[in-house]
Order: structure tokens, then C-alpha cells, then sequence
């Protein structure tokens, strides 16, 4: 049984059962067995893949496009960088090189990344520092550390689907709050339900309400209350953000919450604390959201059509120029892993919105 696990049940036992968006939280940012406070998750040897692992491409489409945005500004002479959930460093890494010769985007940037994990930290100053940025790199616990004098570009890959949903689930002809609680041998955490603490005919759309029992629906009151304070961010300070992660342009009912480990799913409370879990994100309620805050929305786009509108085609075929036969093959096999509709061209969204102008990130046509 995970460390994790056995402290989960101590602690349902004493205190009675958590609901989902606490489970979660405790998965992944236990300070001793979160998954993502003890490793490197990621990568071939590790349980999943991101985009900016599968190729360099990535990063060099979102570079172009932070510092293409960056210049119709008017090239502000300072702006801060936000990076939400670095990862291992390999997105910033690719932007920064694809952006070296940008003359002034540099010299402009004050990175900021937000980042939760000490070890991943460590991995990340590695990543940035042959870059030799002059405002250096400074690291932050929340938005608030967040630098207030200059307009921020805000970025996260694979950020918003780790943070904690809470679910309603239908049962006995009312919505109930889904939660977790430990099983008749106390060897096991096992789903039940609870009166909900959040009113359900506030929260669940007109068009869930009335689904029958068994149905489950997600919210995530941390992942709109970051998207608020981001808002609050680029309303101050001007700006816009970029988000990508897998999820559904409008909303949905269903559970999504799910488990891999080993590049494979597994059930989620097989080992909780040592792999990773994950939610799909509600992009629709987003773009609600940052609409209801009073920014530009410049869209909810698939993944695939937002990096071919980048020109990532015409990127490979350049790199495919100085490659090897075998060098070749791999770079068209990860570009068809990044823009294929049955990979990650259609699963995965990007959101863009923006305050302060009338500028929009490139990429938003489709
Ligand atoms: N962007 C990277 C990594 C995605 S994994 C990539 O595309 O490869 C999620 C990242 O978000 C990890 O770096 C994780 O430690 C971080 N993270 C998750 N929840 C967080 C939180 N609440 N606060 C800060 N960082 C968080």
C-alpha cells in the first residue's frame, strides 16, 4: 500500500470522509507523498508525456507566438513571463532559444515560474540558466508573488487539469457531493456520497440537472478561482494568457478523473500519491468565466489547428532538411503526435484572453 494511502485511510477514519477535490490536492501536493513534491514524473521513463517532451517544436510555436504578441505591444521595454507548472523546464528552455534572437525579448523578460515542487524547481533553474536571462529567474508559491509593476504574459502546458475538481453525483433523485471514504475492512478507499456543502441548483447547468441517477458532474472551484486571479492579474497589469491542456470546449457531464502510471491508466485508488492524476479541464466553463471577468476571450482552439496556424509544418520540414533518414522519421512521427485529431491535435485545447488592447494572440483563427 502507497505511504500515501495508509495516511489517507488514518485520516478518513478519524475524521470522516474527503471529498474528491481534497483526495486529489492530497495525490498530488502531499509535502512528503504527493506525486509531484518527491519526482520527475515525466518523460519516457517516467509515467506520461508532454508536449514539450515529444519534440522541440512545441515550445518554438508558443515561443513565436508570446514574442510575436510581446512586439505588437510595442515591445514593452519590461514584462514578466509567467509560467504556471514548469514541468522538468524543457517549455521554457524551447521558448527562450527560439526567442534568443528576438532583438529586446530578452532583455524585457522578467521570469516568473510558478512551481510547487522543490525538486522540479531545482530542475527548471537548470533548464534556464545557460540562457543567462539579465532579470534572472524568480520562482513563486502563488499569483501574489507575481511582480506588480509591468504587464504579464501568462503560460501554462498541462497546469489546469492538476488542479483539484469536486464532483456531484446523482443518487436517490437528488444531486449529492461525490466523496471518499474507507472500505468495510479498512484496507481500501472506496466512492460514497454526502450532503453537498455547495447549493448543486447554483452550480450544476439547467441541462445536467435532470440526468438520472449514477451521473456525475465536476466542478472545480480552485481551477475558477486561479482563472479569476489571473484575470485580476492581466485587468492590473495588462497582458494575456495562454492555456493548454486536454479537455472539452464546452462543458459536460461525466467523470474524468483518471490515474496512469506507467504511460497506462489505472484505477485511482490503486496508488495514490505514487502516480499521476488528472482531470479533464472544462474549457467552456473557462471561457464563461474569463468573460464574465470582463476580458478578451481570443478563443477555445484544438491543439493541432492552433500549432499548424503557427506554422509548425513548415518548422518540421526546415528541421527535416539537416536531419538524418532516421531523424526525419522521428520528426514527422512526433509532429502527427502533436497535430493528429486521433493524438493530441483534437483532445488537447488551447485558450487564449487578454486585457488592455486589442491585440490577440496568433494561433486563434480556426
Ligand atoms: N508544463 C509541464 C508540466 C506539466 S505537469 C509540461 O508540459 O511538461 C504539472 C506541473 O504543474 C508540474 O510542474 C507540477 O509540479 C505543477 N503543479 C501542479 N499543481 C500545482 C500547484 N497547485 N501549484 C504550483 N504548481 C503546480
Amino acid at each position: 500500500m502507497s505511504a500515501l494511502k495508509s495516511s489517507l485511510i488514518r485520516q478518513i477514519q478519524q475524521g470522516g470522509p474527503i471529498d474528491v477535490g481534497r483526495f486529489m490536492q492530497e495525490c498530488l501536493a502531499h509535502p512528503q507523498h504527493g506525486y509531484y513534491m518527491t519526482r520527475d514524473p515525466f518523460g519516457a521513463a517516467g509515467d506520461f508525456t508532454t508536449s514539450p517532451e515529444i519534440s522541440q517544436m512545441f515550445g518554438e510555436m508558443v515561443g513565436l507566438c508570446l514574442a510575436d504578441y510581446w512586439m505588437r505591444m510595442g515591445s514593452p521595454a519590461d514584462f514578466v513571463l509567467l509560467e504556471c507548472g514548469p514541468g522538468r523546464g524543457t517549455l521554457m528552455a524551447d521558448i527562450l532559444r527560439s526567442t534568443r534572437a528576438v532583438a529586446g525579448f530578452h532583455a524585457a523578460l522578467h521570469l516568473h515560474l510558478l512551481e510547487m515542487s522543490p525538486v522540479l524547481r531545482d530542475m527548471q533553474a537548470a533548464a534556464v540558466a545557460a540562457f543567462e536571462l539579465p532579470h534572472g529567474v524568480v520562482f513563486c508559491d502563488g499569483l501574489e508573488d507575481v511582480c506588480a509593476d509591468y504587464p504579464v504574459l501568462v503560460l501554462g502546458n498541462e497546469f489546469l487539469d492538476a488542479l483539484p475538481v469536486r464532483q456531484f453525483e446523482k443518487h436517490g433523485g437528488s444531486w449529492k457531493e461525490r466523496v471518499v471514504g474507507v472500505s468495510a475492512d479498512a484496507c481500501d478507499l472506496v466512492y460514497g456520497v454526502a450532503q453537498p456543502a455547495l447549493d448543486p441548483s447554483v452550480i450544476i447547468p439547467k441541462a445536467v440537472q435532470d440526468l438520472e441517477d449514477g451521473n456525475i458532474y465536476e466542478f472545480s472551484p480552485a481551477r475558477l478561482d486561479f482563472t479569476r486571479r489571473v484575470c485580476a492579474l492581466l485587468k492590473a497589469q495588462g497582458g494575456a494568457a495562454l492555456f493548454i491542456d486536454y479537455g472539452e470546449a464546452g462543458s459536460r457531464e461525466g467523470n474524468s478523473l483518471h490515474a496512469i502510471a506507467d504511460h497506462e491508466p489505472i484505477p485511482v485508488f490503486v496508488r495514490p500519491g505514487a502516480c499521476d492524476i488528472s482531470v479533464n479541464v472544462d474549457f467552456g466553463a473557462l471561457a464563461v468565466e474569463v468573460e464574465a471577468e470582463g476580458l478578451d476571450l481570443f478563443g477555445v482552439v484544438e491543439q493541432g489547428a492552433f500549432l499548424r496556424e503557427l506554422g509548425i509544418d513548415a518548422r518540421a520540414e526546415g528541421l527535416r532538411e539537416n536531419a538524418s533518414v532516421k531523424q526525419g522519421e522521428e520528426i514527422e512521427k512526433s509532429l502527427h503526435r502533436l497535430i493528429n485529431s486521433d493524438q493530441m491535435g483534437v483532445l488537447f485545447k488551447v485558450i487564449g484572453f487578454g486585457y488592455g488592447s486589442d491585440i490577440r494572440f496568433a494561433g486563434f483563427s480556426s
